[in-house]
């Protein structure tokens, strides 16, 4: 969540700035769009953060060029909002008007901070190395009343009032990783309601559609007023009767990343290899068993092909772990050797109908060529054993 520290050095010399602004603003801009310029400052002044970047879009977007000050009140509000790729948009709108080298000194700071905001919300968090013993006992208690947690892009709701914060915080860092890998950046202006049940049963009884080995899932249906609702349930607790952390390390980023796929993919045909890769990706920390699996199964009978794999649209007990395993080696590989654009693209390309191996060669601008499913087949089989080789050496 925001570090509302950031903000509170810059908020005098904002205040000054937009204090210049106004008695220009005022010179240039309608009538109106300068009382709403100041009714969004005020707006600004007392915190109402929301309030005050709808009305300052409003000045922008009636007065046009005339209110290009506006912009800085759309950013403040966004920074603080901690909504850092809208807010880094709206300082460059500012920028690219202003001619004040003060003014853009001040916003160019702004945009730094965005930055480095925006990266420290997308590293991998593993919570389950952060939690002390006191800290997992309090997550283990369930409490008789639910509790509510919001954010920008989440409700939860839990029998925990801790775990509800925790699970809206860490929530919205992988929702910033998978933005970050999967839409290349791109904001989700959605909300998604997150409901955790305290046992498998409570959990398996709500989560309707969930399978039945599952301790999480995601799903998106349409209301009957034909609106999309976004959903996640998890589990709080795990056999042994306490707080389970690979719900927030692993099943909540997971089943998240499934979310955001199941709605970007639409009814487009995703290899279930390449969905799943993709999931376990956000997850918060590399699996090596999954890296040495896929290593092993190479050199073994279960080998699986990477037609085969593509192919595979459900797997079972028996080729489950050797799947997943394979799944994550193909993507985590696609996802080294492509460029973020061209990773991006490519899965665009899926969203198209494009087989994979064709939406690769696309992605990469190279002429389509049959031969090239064998290619890159052979390529990955080597990375996977060099992986697998580099794992064997460190474990001996
Ligand atoms: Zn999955």
């Amino acid at each position: 969540m925001a570090n509302k520290s950031i903000i509170l050095l810059p908020m005098l010399l904002l205040v000054s700035v937009v204090a210049m602004c106004l008695s220009e603003a005022a010179i240039v801009s309608e009538p109106s769009s300068d009382k709403g310029f100041q009714r969004a400052l005020s707006s600004l002044a007392d915190g109402r953060n929301k309030q005050a970047e709808r009305i300052a879009s409003e000045v922008v977007e009636s007065a046009g060029e005339n209110a290009w000050r506006a912009w800085l009140i759309v950013a403040t509000a966004r920074h603080r909002l901690d909504r850092y790729a809208q807010a880094d948009e709206a300082y460059k709108q500012f920028l690219s008007l202003c001619r004040s080298p003060s003014e853009r000194a001040y916003v160019m700071e702004q945009i730094n901070r965005c930055r480095l905001a925006r990266e420290k919300s997308v590293r991998p968090v593993v919570v389950s190395k952060l939690l002390s013993a006191r800290k997992r006992a309090k997550l283990s208690t369930v409490d008789n009343r639910k509790f509510t947690e919001s954010s920008e892009h989440f409700v939860v709701r839990s029998h925990n009032s801790e775990l509800a914060k925790l699970i809206v915080k860490h929530a919205e860092i992988a929702l910033g990783r998978i933005c970050r890998t999967i839409l290349a950046g791109q904001d989700y202006p959605h909300s998604v309601n997150i409901y955790v049940w305290p046992t498998v049963a409570q959990y398996r009884k709500h989560a309707v559609s969930a399978p039945e080995w599952s301790g999480g899932g995601f799903s998106l249906r349409q209301d009957k007023n034909g609106r999309l609702v976004r959903s996640i349930n998890l589990t709080q607790l795990g056999k042994d009767g306490l707080f389970d952390a690979d719900m927030l390390d692993r099943i909540l980023p997971h089943e998240m990343c499934h979310l955001v796929l199941a709605e970007f993919f639409g009814d487009a045909p995703c290899p279930l290899a390449l969905n799943e890769g993709l999931a376990m990706m956000a997850e918060a920390s590399v699996d090596n068993s999954r890296v040495m699996l896929a290593g092993t199964a190479l050199l073994g009978d279960s080998k699986i092909t990477l037609r085969k794999l593509l192919m595979t649209e459900r797997c079972n007990a028996g080729n489950a772990a050797v799947f997943y395993a394979k799944s994550f080696s193909l993507t985590a590989y696609l996802h080294k050797r492509m460029t973020p654009g061209q990773f991006r693209e490519m899965l665009t390309h899926i969203k198209t109908g494009c087989p994979l191996e064709e939406a690769v060669q696309r992605a990469l601008y190279v002429p389509v060529d049959e031969t090239f499913l064998k290619r890159l087949s052979t390529a990955w089989e080597a990375e996977t054993l060099r992986q697998w080789q580099f794992l064997s050496a460190l474990e001996e």
